[in-house]
């Protein structure tokens, strides 16, 4: 892994090629829209391989990777003993349909690390962690309301898609199509850090709330950190109303340090969601919580919930040994003091660019959003200048530097990333800030 890249070969010819024969079988040629060029022009890399903090396109091209699987791959991409488990977990068969002790240990290893999740299931996806954790807090509750904020995403499940944060708004969509109005009645969106518009709601529909759910440091917007007082309130707000907090930790957990951002900001959700990180880059996410509440999914309660590939084998042991090699004792510390270099560097880079800017950042999670700070919420995110984003997006992308292509969303450091990494990154803002002025 040398530190100087060669130069990258725009034309990409190969991956055009394969992205327009993905055109034709593949809905926009993604299985993800935030995977889409739409925003920054151009068609998506098609990507060949990843190793430690770069990967590769069809065209052999070399990139710095601050997307990391959209913040899953922590350790890096094919990090050795990750791998060397996947492989041995893959000769003794991938799938059973039937508990393994490897679900135990994963489920006993987050436990010990976040004691207020008492017990947890695991599913496959983000996703269907937050939608069963907001089923099991309405049953919980007996009620049908959710309190969600602007700009942060739960994932795609319906309850959760207005104003949802980077994929949506990227593509302009405000309100999803498909999603039944009755439902989508039973969603409201609060501003971000406006704990007076929660408090609002409370009064407004007493009785009626089951939870307020809630990433405890919003990540999906661009980098949005919480303000003092913030989560606290919720928890006394959630407390006093009878409602449950629902933290969604799919990005944060185990993202700071060995356990959940809660930890670090001094607040207890009832419900926790998790999952990029602690699948170790394979499908695995996990809600969990009191065992008072947990006990009402089936089959020790009627709160229905499965899944065929839940727990999965292969999922649990790249779990397993992600989180194995997280807690080695440094490795956090050394992540977040390099994050601070990198970002205390990215500050001063853009200070002197003259071009308008602010950088949000919370130890390997960043954005550089292009407006004049601060920025508080989602109406603060969205005065950035996105053309400007996918001008900046490109400059860096013929630098070698793969960065998210939507301005609201982070950048993810990983534990792979290198001093040299970074001085080269920060060299290429610095380039990259200076061609938008000419
Ligand atoms: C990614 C994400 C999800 C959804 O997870 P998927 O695995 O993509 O379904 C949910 N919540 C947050 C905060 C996320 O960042």
């Amino acid at each position: 892994m040398g530190t100087a890249k060669a130069a990258v070969n725009r034309e990409r010819r190969k991956s055009r090629e394969i992205f327009e024969r993905g055109e034709k079988v593949l809905v926009g040629g993604v299985n993800s829209p935030v995977r889409a060029f739409r925003s920054v022009g151009g068609d998506p890399l098609v990507m060949e391989r990843g190793l430690g903090a770069r990967i590769y396109d069809a065209d052999g091209n070399e990139y710095l990777d601050y997307i990391g699987s959209w913040g899953a791959m922590l350790l890096g991409h094919a990090h050795p003993a990750v791998t060397a488990a996947i492989v041995e977990q893959a000769q003794r068969g991938t799938s059973y349909g039937a508990t393994t002790e490897l679900e135990v240990e994963l489920a006993t290893r987050i436990t010990r690390a976040v004691p207020f999740i008492e017990k947890i299931r695991f599913v496959s996806s983000g996703t269907e962690a937050t939608m069963s954790a907001l089923r099991l807090a309405r049953a919980f509750t007996k009620r049908d309301l959710v309190v969600k904020f602007e700009g942060c995403y739960h994932g795609h499940a319906d309850s959760f898609l207005s104003q949802a944060g980077s994929g949506l708004a990227t593509l302009g969509i405000a309100a999803c199509p498909g999603v039944p109005q009755a439902l989508a009645e039973l969603t409201l969106n609060a501003p971000y850090n406006d704990l007076n518009a929660v408090e609002r709601l409370f009064a407004l529909h007493s009785g009626k709330i089951a939870a307020v759910i809630v990433e405890p440091i919003a990540a999906n917007m661009g980098v949005v950190q919480p303000e003092a007082g913030f989560l606290p309130g919720l928890r006394e707000l959630t407390r006093k109303n009878g409602a449950l907090l629902i933290v969604d930790e799919v990005i944060t957990g185990f993202r700071l340090h060995f356990g959940a951002a809660q930890t670090l900001l001094g607040v207890e959700g009832d419900l926790t969601t998790m999952g990029k990180i602690i699948g170790g880059g394979l499908p695995a996410a996990a809600y969990g919580g009191r065992a008072e509440i947990m006990n009402l999914v089936a089959p020790l309660g009627a709160v229905y919930q499965a899944g065929t590939l839940a727990g999965n084998p292969l999922a649990m042991r790249a779990g397993c040994a992600t989180l194995e090699a997280l807690s080695a004792p440094g490795k956090y510390e050394a992540l977040n003091a390099l994050a601070e270099k990198f970002v205390t560097e990215l500050r001063q880079v853009l200070a002197k660019s003259g071009v308008p800017g602010h950088i949000n950042a919370q130890g390997s999670l960043a954005t550089l959003f292009f407006c004049d700070g601060p920025v508080r919420n989602y109406d603060d995110a969205k005065r950035s200048d996105t053309a400007r984003y996918a001008n900046f997006f490109r400059e860096m992308l013929n630098r070698g530097i793969f960065l998210s292509p939507a301005q609201f969303e982070a950048m993810f450091l990983s534990m792979a990333h290198t001093p040299e990494d970074i001085a080269a990154t920060v060299a290429a803002v610095r380039e990259s800030l200076q061609a938008l002025r000419t």
